[in-house]
């Protein structure tokens, strides 16, 4: 039954609000009153509005939609009255009442949480979640973890911010060198957008060149450099060998666009043909070793070796940008989990746990122009005591698994990953779940649509239902499991084998309702 893991008489309270939904037809005209009130935040397939007019980096498409693919077959209860009052409320205050777009798209409401421990988030309604949304991957040690609190709130008592060098940022330094076989040196930020555009301006500063070659449906942060290319739609996305550099907002500097190439992930024989045309112009190659941000595509044979190959051919930097994949795919990212060494990585999320911290990291000589006071990199706020006493607690943990990371929480992925598949199969759910385990995508296939490997964002935007991933993440969310908006899931170093297994027992009902309620 969903939500009897609330907090009884916290949520009780509140669970005031009853929506009627009956198929066909409605018994009273309060009944109706309702359903037009609450409508707009019930139906999935508002995720398609929401989603395209807020910039977020969530590309949904409706190639085949239907009005509405939705039999709605039964009472229920509004888990959410509390934050369904806070969002309206927030909206008086703060632009859109989120913080950032993609926050927008959690249906039925954006929730507001109250406090989180290991593997569990508490709603403002006393509802509680097994999380595999974990701040977005950046709590890779779960919720609130004693050691990191302690360790911020040591820091905090002796200055929360000095704007000068402190013993702790070379400890932090002095980890990084050691866990990640090409941090030669590193520079800190606040967030990984910032880190993404010091690289690239350390890129154009080194080689005097200008342009930066991406991979379609990478995302590199919300910047007018960050997004280029991420989530073109199909009407406008270019050729199969010329992907068009759009970029999702308005406002940026069109000149910006120029300076980039975009090519499409995965097929490295394109690469080499896109980078041929564009000889001795290059700056840097960057990209996210697996990508995460649509879909969760591994590379394929050969592609991370071709961009290493171009990079010392053209002479340019090979970036990689490990903000998701950096700590998840073992201490040495996914540079170790694949093998191979980029000129710069940039790190962001898992290196704090949770607090506002990147970093770049890479070969001496890459950080020359910096040294040479030809490039700048500054902020009032980089290399934060708080965040430093954060990211050394952090480092510490994962340096303490040893080996064990990440087969530890690779394994636990695909304990989740088997019970999904087994769920979709008893409820004829044609999910395919896509991912190395400590991440993946639940994908759901379009109707019609072949089973097998997603191989580039075009291919992800063909095949992948995302109205109707949005329709089932909102039947998991209401039975207390919670992944991300866009059809990811993160394990965290919290997550033991009973909270996979409770979280397949919640799926179930989830799972159930999905395939009653859904009609393609
Ligand atoms: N790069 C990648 C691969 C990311 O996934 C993200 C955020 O999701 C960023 C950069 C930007 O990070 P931040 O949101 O910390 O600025």
């Amino acid at each position: 039954m969903a939500f009897s893991r609330k907090k009884a008489q916290k949520g009780a309270r509140n669970r005031d609000t009853q929506i009627l939904v009956f198929p066909g037809r409605f018994r009273s005209f309060l009944q109706l009153f309702l359903i037009a009130i609450l409508h707009s935040s019930l139906a999935p397939r508002c995720a398609l509005g929401v989603s395209q007019s807020l910039g977020c980096h969530f590309p949904v498409f409706r190639l085949n939609a239907s009005s509405d693919n939705t039999r709605s077959p039964r009472i229920m209860t509004d888990p959410f009255p509390r934050s369904r009052q806070l969002y309206e409320r927030a909206q008086r205050s703060i632009a859109g009442g989120v913080n950032s777009g993609i926050r927008k798209l959690e249906q039925p409401v954006p929730l507001y949480f109250d406090h989180g421990k290991g593997s569990r988030l508490w709603d403002v309604d006393g509802n509680e979640s097994i999380d595999f949304q974990t701040g977005q991957g950046a709590l890779l040690f779960g919720h609130a973890p004693d050691g990191l609190a302690d360790a911020i709130a040591a820091q905090a008592r002796l200055g929360t911010h000095w704007a000068a060098q402190c013993a702790l940022e070379i400890e932090v330094a002095e980890r990084l060198q050691e866990m990640i076989p090409g941090a030669e040196r590193v520079r800190f930020s606040n967030s990984a957008t910032e880190a993404v555009l010091s690289a690239l301006r350390l890129a154009r500063g080194l080689t005097g060149r200008r342009l930066i070659l991406k991979f379609e449906g990478h995302y590199h942060g919300w910047s007018d450099e960050g997004l280029v290319g991420f989530a073109p739609p199909p009407d406008r996305w270019g050729s199969d060998e010329e992907p068009a550099r759009l970029h999702p907002s308005q406002g940026v500097i069109p000149e910006v666009l120029e300076q980039f190439v975009v090519a499409r992930w995965n097929d490295p024989e394109h690469l080499r043909r896109r980078v041929a045309q564009h000889r001795g112009q290059i700056a840097a190659i960057i990209f996210e070793p697996a990508l995460c941000n649509t879909g969760c595509l591994e590379p394929v044979e050969g592609q991370i070796a071709a961009i290493r190959e171009l990079c010392d051919r053209e002479d340019a930097l090979m970036i990689a940008d490990e903000t998701i994949t950096g700590f998840r795919f073992g201490a040495a990212g996914a540079q170790g989990f694949y093998g191979f060494a980029p000129d710069l990585t940039v790190l962001g999320k898992a290196i704090g746990g949770g607090v506002p911290f990147a970093a770049m990291a890479g070969r001496a000589r890459v950080f020359e122009p910096i040294l040479r006071g030809e490039v700048v990199h500054a902020g009032t706020l980089n290399a934060n005591p708080l965040c430093l006493a954060a990211s050394r607690w952090c480092l510490d943990e994962i340096r303490a698994l040893g080996s064990s990371h990440p087969a530890g929480i690779q394994a636990l992925g695909r304990r989740l990953i088997a019970g999904l598949e087994k769920l979709a199969r008893d409820h004829g759910v044609p999910l395919q779940p896509q991912g190395p385990g400590f991440v993946f995508h639940a994908t759901l296939l379009r109707s019609g649509v072949e089973a097998g490997p997603i191989r580039d964002y075009r291919d992800y935007v063909r095949r992948h239902d995302a109205p109707r991933w949005a329709h089932l993440r909102r039947c998991l969310l209401e039975e207390g499991v919670r992944a991300i908006e866009r059809g990811l899931w993160f394990l965290s170093l919290a997550h033991q084998e009973a909270d996979i297994d409770e979280a397949l027992s919640r799926c179930a009902p989830a799972f159930a309702r999905h395939a009653l309620e859904w009609t393609a």
